[in-house]
């Protein structure tokens, strides 16, 4: 049985609970170690991440909320921070907040320019990001999926972050390979890529279990075709629910467990006192 995840929003976010909810569902669930990682502030508006002006109280709260449960589940603060395309960069107020936080998962949702009011998003709708790669790839979807996996491995090899988000966010809305044939040598390639690429690093790569929840089909992140390549790496793996809601605490955790056993992971990273440490699959 998995005992953490450590991808979980709330509603300081664009999760639909409070963190207190997910933490007893947490408990409820038989998890023992629980990271909360609501999305960083971005610096453009938008109607999904936290507010600057709540960043205090989310740290505050989370540090409520570990003295209050303390006897039931270690708690960690997290945060989801964005690194941009275009600014090759997380945003400054995130390297600000950064330290103060117990870990962090770094991940990529937009493409193209980040300022203004009119940001395209990977995993808003299938519509926005197609007008995306239309507007800042002029249709070339080739060279907008070269610049993302490329992306994504200078985020890692910059900021070396804790976890590496859904590393192929990207197929979110690729249904009936609406975007790309993940079987395309080309593809894979690039996939294979970014992974030599965290393998130098320490960051750990996250299976995240909640896609299927939110747009039934997707599956896991990653595919299941990479995690073999991941293992071929040695990468470090951490378990997310990506959960925006109690029932997606721990979505799809069984499976998820059954299917790296058999890819020939034998353990998971957790947090245990403070510290990342191994812990065995299938205990
Ligand atoms: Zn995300
Ligand atoms: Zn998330």
């Amino acid at each position: 049985m998995l005992l953490a995840n450590y991808h979980v929003h709330s509603d300081y976010c664009d999760g639909t609970n409070t963190l207190e909810e997910m933490v007893q569902a947490g408990i409820a669930a038989g998890l023992t170690s629980l990271g909360l990682s609501s999305h960083f502030p971005l610096p453009f508006p938008n109607d999904w991440t936290m507010k600057e002006e709540n960043v205090e109280s989310y740290l505050d709260d989370i540090n409520n909320l570990k003295e209050k449960y303390a006897s039931q589940i270690e708690l960690y603060c997290g945060m989801e921070i964005d690194f941009f395309i275009d600014r090759q960069d997380i945003s400054d107020l995130a390297k600000v907040v950064l330290p103060r936080l117990d870990y962090t998962i770094m991940s990529i949702h937009t493409l193209g320019k980040t300022t203004g009011d009119d940001v395209s998003y990977i995993d808003e709708s299938q519509q926005d990001f197609e007008q995306g790669i239309k507007k800042y790839y002029r249709e070339d979807k080739q060279a907008f999926f070269k610049d993302y996996y490329e992306s994504l491995e200078k985020m890692v090899k910059i900021f070396e972050p804790d976890i590496l988000g859904h590393i192929d966010l990207i197929k979110k809305y690729n249904q009936n390979n609406y975007f790309f044939n993940e079987n395309d040598s080309w593809y894979q390639e690039l996939v294979r890529n970014c992974l030599d690429g965290v393998a130098a690093t320490k960051t750990r790569m996250e299976i995240n279990t909640g896609a299927n929840m939110r747009v039934p089909g997707v599956g896991r992140y990653p595919s299941d075709w990479i995690i073999p390549e991941m293992k071929k790496r040695n990468i470090p793996i951490t378990i997310g629910g990506d959960s925006h809601s109690i029932a997606g605490i721990i979505y799809e955790f069984n499976q998820a467990e059954v299917y790296l056993e058999q890819c020939g992971y034998q353990e998971y990273w957790m947090l245990k006192k403070g510290r990342w440490e191994a812990q065995p699959l299938g205990v």
